[in-house]
């Protein structure tokens, strides 16, 4: 093939005619794994120019060359590459592969917008980066969770207010903690493990960490081995303990990610896995399932019962306030999509800094110096944070409607094959 291109190339030079035939990427046939390869090396170099956005990678080293590239020359190889992406022949069992990565090489040019500080709205930033659009939301929606709250809550003051004292008493002690946390991941994992083959090695490190605008992350590092971080600023309530150990662990983003490595990195060779961009579609789905996970390991009646019995205990709290605080924490799940409410209107231009932290107050029910922290994060990460909430209810409702007998045996069968195959927000609708 190439010396036919080049005995072609060098009668076409002597007729005048362009040389770029010799382009060693023009020789390369199109396929989907040449495509994937060049995509992974554009989301590195876009990487270069935020210094979150490349959440995993651990693919070839060599691949990521810490050269800041014009970010126009980017949009121009990321235009192209889309461009070949739809002309790219795929076989019936890989069209699924194609999809996906064509609308993660497509939020690209969105997330470059982003960072050149162009105009982009809340909605068509999370259309684009995420393939969803969060329901709009009104506070007389939210006012219904809050007067519920309301004749719950004990003491005087505003629902916010009671609610901050109300769970004064299920803050865990510093110097428990890490015990605390300890026997909620070992639970997470033995119950994840009796449904979900991992790989043998597959292990996490946990380190408590401050002055961050999240409260837990999972650093994956390849191998399937993560860094588990617990941001230890606020207050840490026992219900982060399962949230946290699920979310950030088992069967959370350590496992989708451990899955995503063995089966199709590793399994099929799918490098365009091997890099996780953090603003991409990917995270609806690695958000959306690591919260809707929480639910999967511990279904409601058993979580009740292990708090009781281990983790509150092991915390020195009062067990016998274990169903009273998951009443509370239900109703106030209800106001989960405050959030999204507060980070349109806020990013849209619609309120200031000092409104929407009075909302956040107001309607996620945390303190003052909590709903600055959580402000910071709306700032650093944007739409991002309709992937939790709606992500939750898109791979939730996504689960249930193919489900039969609801037993749990089907439940993680649907969720691990969901975790090895990812799909974006619109292919679960
Ligand atoms: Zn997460």
């Amino acid at each position: 093939m190439r010396i036919t291109l080049v005995i072609l190339c060098l009668l076409a030079t002597l007729m005048g005619c362009q040389s770029n035939i010799l382009n060693t990427e023009e020789d390369t046939p199109m396929t989907l794994d040449n495509l994937a390869e060049h995509y992974v090396k554009l989301a590195l170099a876009v990487g270069e120019h935020h210094p979150y956005y490349i959440d995993a990678y651990y693919g070839p080293s060599e691949w990521r060359t810490g050269e800041k590239r014009p970010l126009n020359d980017l949009k121009t190889d990321i235009s192209t590459l889309l461009a070949q992406l739809e002309q790219v022949q795929s076989s019936e069992a890989q069209l699924q592969r194609k999809a996906f990565l064509q609308v993660q090489t497509k939020s690209m040019l969105t997330f470059i917008q982003v960072i050149n500080n162009e105009k982009v709205s809340f909605d068509d930033e999370s259309l684009r980066l995420y393939d969803a659009v969060s329901p709009n939301i009104t506070e007389a929606e939210l006012d219904k969770a809050l007067n519920e709250l309301d004749i719950m809550l004990p003491g005087t003051g505003t629902v916010s207010e009671r609610m901050n004292d109300f769970i004064e008493q299920f803050v865990i002690p510093k110097d428990k903690l890490d015990s605390v946390f300890k026997a909620a991941v070992v639970e997470s994992r033995k119950r994840t493990k009796q449904y979900i083959e991992l790989e043998e090695q597959e292990s996490f490190t946990i380190e408590y960490v401050q002055d961050k605008v999240w409260s837990g992350y999972n650093w994956y590092q390849g191998n399937s081995y993560s860094l588990i971080q617990v941001n230890t600023d606020f207050p840490i309530y026992i219900a982060r303990a399962i949230d946290l150990a699920s979310h950030e662990g088992y069967p959370g983003h350590h496992v989708f990610n451990s899955l995503m490595e063995k089966h199709l990195v590793n399994g099929k060779g799918w490098i365009e896995y091997s890099v996780y961009p953090l603003f991409s579609p990917m995270s609806l789905l690695a958000e959306g399932s690591a919260n809707y996970g929480v639910d999967v390991v511990f279904p409601h009646a058993e979580r009740i019962q292990f708090e009781k019995d281990v983790l509150f205990p092991l915390a020195g709290l009062d067990a016998s306030k274990v169903e009273l605080y998951y009443q509370v924490q239900a109703v106030k799940q209800q106001l989960s999509y405050a959030d999204n409410m507060v980070a349109k209107r806020y990013l849209d231009g619609e309120i200031d800094a000092q409104k929407a932290i009075e909302l956040l107050v107001k309607y996620t029910l945390v303190t003052k110096k909590k709903a600055q922290q959580r402000l910071g994060f709306i700032n650093a990460n944007r739409a991002y944070v309709i992937n939790y909430n709606l992500g939750q209810d898109i791979v939730k409702d996504y689960i249930e409607k193919q489900t039969k007998t609801g037993t749990q045996a089907e439940i993680w069968a649907l969720f691990s094959e969901l975790l090895a195959n990812p799909k974006t927000a619109s292919m679960m609708q």
